[in-house]
């Protein structure tokens, strides 16, 4: 059992943004189509939104192009375009209260978390690269004979950027930010379970004083509007976040279409891992927050949570005891740790993973029940005697279960890690720094957490080794894939 909140109300939410923004309009789509999205704490609509198609990724396409090519953001200097960065932010800010309540309502994520995790991390990235506006300079390079060469970091062009439902907020920023700050324009398509909040977002761009065509907002379905922005010929760049198996049709669209730009940030089986030398009680809680943090949809969770064999029966006692602790609930309670899953498909492949587990032989020591019958809530579930070939070890599982496999010492763990087609993500957590460093040397992994998880920085490079994705987000590589490098070369005189 978990502790289930006990509250059932929520508060009354205004939406104002439910269609499409091209060109600073907010526009019907084409075809003049609307889809529902749905509040998953409850199940029940909470309004249409106008649904994106090829003919509006045209339309936006062209918007954005006459923006890049003609349009004042093109003349605009540097440090102007760092301004409207930081009025963005200063917006968000001024409004985060009501951001952070619509998110939880679309997302179905705790609302306090909302609020103290996803909202300062969003105002931080853009004002992050607000500051890198005026500082993306190229080199004077020293090449043989009488010429000067430099290079100068130009925007990439028209950008599509397709973002995913787990942290809505965040993902926008994470994309908008760099791409904005190297002087792009944009056509971002939210995901269809959550396009409220970048909608929002839309209309604090028009208040910001965004040039017209800079910035457009597609919401929509992936194979329909996501799949247009992929395969468009003029668009000269895809950044995409999502599913390891949606990556792959991006890169394949990419390569069939125009050869544009593709970075992508995807799935994962992050190895978790923990020594008998840890501090216990900080590693448990850490686990436990590795896994469980945003309802177990993180790219990164700490889906394999592999313990040393001394501390193993300890660790997983206190880590089940832990988990029947965790409130799930209502996401407008301010005790709520976990809300319900973002929709019905997601729910139903949680509880479908759960049978596997079940099936395959895992011991299951909590949770693996639904919690109550509206919304789409699941309990916080953990198996034990968890083995490398379970599909729950292997299959990228997204939601509330964690799996606790033994191990006997660094050699076998690290093999045993590294053995996945993922490489977003790994933790340690040891008072042994030799450990901790020969870990983090050997990991095949975008990130390292050592005794820490989820540690996130607008100045800190994120993204995956192998299937777990290309290129990196956030820092200075973030912004270096907004960019293309040009050469001038000029003669000198004798
Ligand atoms: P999930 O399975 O977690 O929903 P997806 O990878 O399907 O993750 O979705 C992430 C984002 O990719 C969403 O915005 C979604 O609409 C979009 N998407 C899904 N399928 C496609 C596709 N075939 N082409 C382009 N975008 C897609």
């Amino acid at each position: 059992m978990a502790t289930v909140s006990t509250v059932t109300t929520e508060p009354r939410i205004a939406v104002s943004a439910t269609k499409l923004l091209i060109n600073n309009r907010w526009v019907d789509s084409a075809s003049g189509k609307t889809f529902p999205t749905i509040n998953p704490a409850t199940g029940e609509e909470i309004c249409q939104v106008a649904e994106a198609d090829e003919a509006d990724v045209n339309k936006a396409a062209q918007a954005a192009r006459k923006a890049f090519e003609a349009g004042p953001w093109r003349r605009m200097s540097a440090s102007e375009r760092g301004k409207l960065l930081n009025r963005l932010a200063d917006l968000i800010e001024k409004n985060e209260d009501d951001l952070a309540r619509l998110e939880a309502l679309d997302n179905g994520k705790p609302y306090q978390v909302a609020k103290t995790a996803d909202l300062p991390l969003v105002i931080g990235c853009y004002r992050y690269y607000a500051g890198w506006a005026d500082k993306i300079q190229g080199k004077t390079i020293p090449i043989a004979g009488n010429y000067f060469c430099y290079t100068r970091l130009e925007p990439v062009g028209v950008v599509g950027q397709i973002i995913p439902w787990n942290f809505p907020l965040l993902m926008q920023a994470w994309k908008l930010g760099p791409a904005l700050a190297a002087g792009n324009t944009v056509i971002l398509k939210p995901a269809e379970q959550t396009p409220l909040t970048a909608l929002r977002v839309g209309e604090l761009i028009l208040e910001a004083g965004f040039p017209e065509g800079v910035v457009n907002i597609l919401p929509g379905y992936g194979p329909t509007a996501g799949g247009a922005i992929a395969r468009h010929p003029d668009i000269d760049k895809v950044a995409f976040t999502g599913s390891t198996e949606v990556g792959h049709l991006i890169m394949e669209a990419a390569a069939k279409s125009n050869l544009k730009r593709v970075t992508l940030e995807l799935g994962g089986k992050s190895p978790n891992i923990v020594f008998a030398d840890a501090d216990m009680s900080q590693a448990i809680e850490g686990s436990h927050f590795a896994l469980f943090f945003n309802q177990g949809q993180c790219c990164c969770a700490g889906s394999r949570l592999f313990v040393e064999e001394k501390a193993y029966d300890e660790f997983v006692d206190k880590s089940v005891a832990r988990a029947k602790k965790r409130t799930v609930g209502n996401p407008f309670d301010p005790k709520t740790e976990q809300g319900p899953q973002v929709d019905k498909d997601q729910f139903n492949k949680v509880m479908s993973y759960i049978e596997t587990g079940k099936k395959e032989g895992a011991e299951l020591l909590a949770g693996g029940n639904r919690v109550g019958n509206r919304g789409f809530f699941v309990e916080p579930t953990v198996f034990a005697n968890v083995k490398d070939e379970m599909r729950i070890a292997r299959e990228e599982i997204f939601g509330p279960v964690m799996s606790i496999l033994k191990f006997k010492d660094i050699e076998d763990v690290v093999n045993r890690a590294n053995r996945t087609e993922y490489g977003l993500a790994a933790a340690v957590w040891t008072r042994d720094i030799g450990k901790a460093h020969a870990v983090a040397d050997r990991v095949r992994a975008g990130t390292v957490w050592v005794n820490c998880f989820d540690v996130f920085d607008a100045a800190a490079p994120f993204g995956g080794f192998k299937q777990s994705g290309i290129g990196r987000e956030l820092g200075e590589y973030g912004l270096s894939q907004y960019t293309e490098v040009k050469t001038v070369t000029m003669q000198l005189p004798n």
